[in-house]
């Protein structure tokens, strides 16, 4: 099994055993690309949720939030386009029977490519030591620029016929890299058709009179349709933004890996409106602004790039993804797109109402310019949860394995054990308990030795445990343990809120972006 397959596996499992996600009604063997969160995934979801909504609607005075209904009039995906537009280009393998992505399946001929180049790059650092410089070598190297203009001509050539819709040309492309399935290694494929994405579902209680309408596949819409509901009441003035976050439903091709990939999962989106042909401006802004959102986390800078789209969807005029090294590779993490002034010019058209917005500035009328940034909530998790699995190997030769989630997210902020079980050391550890919960999500475990327990809360990502001993009763003092360092420390029982309330609150985040 290769490396990444096998820590894949590993974050499924931890995932599983240790209550953060479970496959859904996986009694009735679960339901393909569905999942749950279970008691401490649901925690760390929303401590992430709450860091995005918080950093986007707190900390900016133009930016306010709203929560759509997920059922819309059927005719907004028309006017979106997502009737029309909204499909993926799909392949099955008549071996295996199994139905792919074509655009997925080249892309991922190119992730093996890049990953050559990565190797190239390893091998070379090894050998010229510090006096490497990784770009220097990317541009002269004789092999590596060879893969380079390999990926280059790659994509190019997907990126022009998926365009024209020449779905021929994608399989003759899938033929000539001689791309087989990766389940039967067969290269007998069927030809490459369009799938809309879209959840049908009825609305209405009399079969005849019942309306056709979709699940949103995104939450942007909602956005868009209240566009003025929001700037009136509001009363907002150019710039500003609109965030939600929500379900979002998409009947995905394939969908194989984890949370990464769901047919129904919650995104977080946030639509800037801003004067036309400021667009530019506010989308290096919005770049810079997400990336840095993403660095405070401390999941390693090397772990993200941009990737700019040479293909750009029907509405945008510019579009980068903000990408994240997941274990099976570098993949889509987030979205930022400058949407132009389609959404709000369609809904116009379909409606026949006016969307427009009085710029006293400019002393007219116009179709306000977007600027999204939208992020899966989901995917956000995997990334945070996947990085943070560690397994250390200690100094007595023993592993541990630990969550290193950032404090911030923790589903528990703090464990709090009685180092035995008698001697009035329960009750006075469960009032501290009662003390603590007020402000930090607690735990309290007195089962197993102290060092069992510990490593029960470095599983489940918890920075701090307090254990209350025989001194305790004497001084008031406790020891604190750290997640990361294992070192101990003792401090007052008065000082436990000061010590790590701020390294665990959203707020310690906030301050970093
Ligand atoms: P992909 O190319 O991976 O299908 P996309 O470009 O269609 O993604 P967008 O429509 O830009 O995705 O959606 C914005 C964000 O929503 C993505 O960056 C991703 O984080 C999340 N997302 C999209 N589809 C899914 C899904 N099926 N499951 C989980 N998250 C998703």
């Amino acid at each position: 099994m290769s490396k990444q397959t096998d820590q894949f596996k590993k974050v499924i499992s931890h995932a599983k055993e240790y209550g953060f996600v479970f496959p859904s009604s996986e009694i009735y063997d679960g339901l393909s690309a569905v999942y749950d969160y279970a008691q401490n995934g649901v925690a760390l979801k929303n401590n992430i949720r709450e860091y995005w909504w918080k950093s986007m609607v707190q900390l900016n005075d133009n930016i306010v939030g709203i929560d759509a209904a997920i059922f819309m009039h059927p005719t907004t995906w028309k006017a979106s386009g997502h009737v029309d537009a909204f499909n993926d280009p799909l392949i099955d393998n008549k071996v295996s029977k199994k139905r792919y992505r074509a655009d997925v399946l080249v892309e991922d001929y190119v992730a093996k490519i890049e990953s050559k180049i990565e190797k190239e790059i390893l091998k070379a650092a090894k050998r010229f030591g510090e006096s490497f410089d990784p770009e220097k070598f990317k541009s002269t190297n004789a092999r590596v620029l060879d893969y380079q203009k390999k990926i280059d001509s790659i994509i190019t050539r997907l990126s022009k016929s998926l365009e024209n819709e020449d779905l021929v040309d994608v399989k003759k492309l899938i033929e000539e890299l001689e791309i087989s399935c990766p389940e039967s290694g067969s290269r007998d494929w069927t030809e490459v058709k369009q799938f809309n994405l879209m959840f049908g579902t009825k609305l209405g209680a009399s079969a005849d009179s019942a309306m056709d309408l979709f699940l949103r596949p995104e939450t942007a819409q909602g956005i868009f349709v209240n566009f003025l509901n929001v700037q009136k009441t509001g009363r907002m003035k150019l710039p500003f933004g609109i965030a939600q976050t929500g379900k979002a439903f998409r009947n995905e091709i394939v969908a194989r890996q984890f949370i990464f990939r769901m047919r129904e999962f919650e995104q977080m989106e946030m639509q800037f409106f801003i004067p036309p042909g400021t667009q530019k401006e506010w989308y290096d802004l919005w770049k810079k602004t997400r990336l840095k959102w993403h660095l405070a986390l401390g999941l390693g800078q090397e772990n993200y790039r941009f990737h700019d789209h040479e293909k750009l969807a029907h509405y945008a005029d510019a579009a980068t993804d903000i990408e994240f090294r997941f274990p099976f590779g570098f993949k889509e993490l987030e979205g930022i797109h400058s949407r132009t002034d389609f959404d709000l010019s369609s809904h116009e058209k379909f409606t026949g109402k006016k969307l427009q917005y009085f710029d006293p500035e400019r002393n007219e009328n116009y179709i306000p310019y977007v600027v999204e940034t939208s992020i899966g909530l989901d995917r956000m998790f995997l990334a945070v949860f996947s990085k943070a699995l560690t397994e250390e190997t200690l100094k007595d030769g023993s592993t541990r394995t630990v969550l290193k989630l950032p404090p911030a997210l923790a589903p528990i902020k703090v464990a709090v054990f009685p180092l035995v079980k008698k001697d009035g050391l329960p009750e006075l550890a469960s009032k501290i308990v009662e003390d603590l919960k007020l402000d930090l999500a607690t735990t309290y475990d007195e089962k197993d030795a102290v060092g069992r327990r510990y490593r029960r809360q470095d599983a489940l990502g918890t920075p701090y445990c307090i254990t209350i001993d025989h001194q305790t009763l004497e001084d008031q003092t406790i020891t604190i343990r750290d997640r990361d360092t294992m070192e101990q420390e003792r401090i007052s029982i008065d000082n436990i809120k000061n010590l790590i309330m701020n390294k665990v609150s959203i707020t310690y985040l906030l301050k970093l972006i």
